[in-house]
């Protein structure tokens, strides 16, 4: 008899985002002339930058010739992205960081996903909250969290980021094993300071723990005293991974790129005490389970290293910046306490009210959906997520009517 995995059926059932699209499509179904603006799901607007375009057509007509084309690639990714990758997000910014601990990948979630694998069953496991759904969800499925009740898993240890700490939790009181940190936050928006993220390297190398830092949205860092990676920390390189994703930083979303750094003296122990290389492992892991992205997608991701690559990127997250800035400028306005959308794409803010009855008065009264922050853990009850992923024009249409709607009553 095949039976089921139990602890999927430990997971709540209504994954936000399909929440949102469920109550969407009822509200268009019976309004079926609002012309709706979505605010909602971070992916991005904006097409692939030139240069990438270029890298990416050209890497596929050397497919098309027996002279160039190539099949399975490199498990981990091709030398030149893995050395550009090295070289311009991590030395450049003091980060001590090799070509060969670069481990390329189709997407962050899934490497987020993923490395869980690699940890024993019983390990603790410090989350944020509100939180990125997938590092919680990941550990339900394989059956670290214990059983939900009251808006929590039993077994994880939750780092509340509130008004009260500036949406920078506070270190675990007791001994956790694993930390998932994401710097500029998804969905606070909140960034943190080298001062505070050495304050983690330190607990971390006190307690043998491992920090998975999730950098996705490193591109949208403007105050330049802010740290880029991790890896900038000292001491860092034994007791922390990142991972980045070309999504955000490069309109990749539909395109698939990104990567998690192991430096190889990250270790990992074994039952009997001795230590173990986590970089070891996840290449074993790689190479079993996974066969690359395809070499026009590296060869597109290659090309964001060059300086009009540089300039591109630039341009298109300094275009989202400007929508977070609108944005924060007319909650403001509106008498709302707003955190991120300055070097974060997002905004994330106390509405002084339940966030799904705030998420239902802004579609059915503004025609725009926003994320009800209930929908990343406890502690985003009562704010809501609005994302800076957009065309300008949808967000200054959007602005007008929400401020129409809430100025109304
Ligand atoms: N990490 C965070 C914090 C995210 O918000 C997202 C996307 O929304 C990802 C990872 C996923 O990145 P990718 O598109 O590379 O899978």
């Amino acid at each position: 008899m095949i039976r089921v995995n139990e602890n999927y059926l430990k997971l709540q059932s209504s994954y936000l985002f399909s929440e949102i699209g469920k109550r969407m499509a009822e509200f268009q179904k019976k309004n079926p002339q609002a012309k709706i603006i979505r605010m909602g799901i971070g992916d991005v607007t904006l097409p692939l930058p030139r240069v990438c375009l270029d890298a990416f057509h050209k890497a596929v007509d050397e497919m098309g010739d027996a002279a160039t084309f190539k099949g399975y690639g490199p498990d981990l990714g091709y030398d030149f992205l893995r050395e550009a990758v090295a070289k311009h997000d991590f030395q450049a910014h003091g980060a001590d960081i090799n070509a060969d601990e670069v481990i390329i990948s189709d997407g962050a979630k899934c490497d987020s996903a993923n490395i869980q694998e690699l940890f024993a069953s019983d390990i603790t496991i410090a989350v944020p909250d509100p939180v990125y759904p997938v590092y919680v969800d990941s550990n339900v499925m394989a059956g670290r969290t214990g059983s939900y009740s009251n808006g929590r898993y039993g077994k994880l240890v939750y780092l509340e980021s509130t008004e009260k700490n500036n949406f920078i939790p506070n270190l675990p009181e007791g001994k956790v094993d694993l930390i998932y940190l994401c710097f500029p936050n998804n969905p606070t928006g909140a960034t943190i300071t080298k001062d505070a993220l050495k304050k983690w390297v330190d607990y971390a190398r006190e307690n043998k723990a491992l920090i998975i830092y999730d950098a996705a949205y490193v591109q949208f860092i403007r105050d330049t005293s802010l740290p880029q990676s991790i890896f900038e920390i000292p001491g860092s390189r034994e007791v922390a991974i990142e991972m980045r994703s070309y999504s955000k930083t490069a309109g990749f979303t539909g395109t698939r790129c990104a990567y998690t750094v192991i430096p190889r003296d990250c270790k990992i122990w074994t039952n009997k005490g001795e230590k173990t290389s986590l970089h070891g492992l996840w290449n074993r892991r790689q190479t079993t389970k996974f066969n690359g992205v395809s070499y026009p997608v590296q060869r597109a991701a290659a090309a964001i290293y060059t300086p009009e690559g540089q300039k591109e990127i630039r341009e298109i997250s300094d275009y989202y910046l400007g929508n977070a800035a609108l944005i924060r400028k007319a909650f403001t306005a509106l008498g709302y306490k707003c955190t991120g959308g300055e070097n974060s794409p997002y905004i994330w803010l106390d509405t002084g009210m339940d966030s799904w009855e705030f998420f239902d008065k802004m579609l059915a009264e503004a025609n725009v959906v926003i994320t009800p922050g209930a929908g990343f853990g406890k502690c985003g009850e009562g704010f809501i997520r609005v994302s800076a992923f957009n065309q300008r024009e949808n967000v200054e249409k959007a602005l007008e009517r929400i401020k129409a709607a809430l100025v109304k009553k």
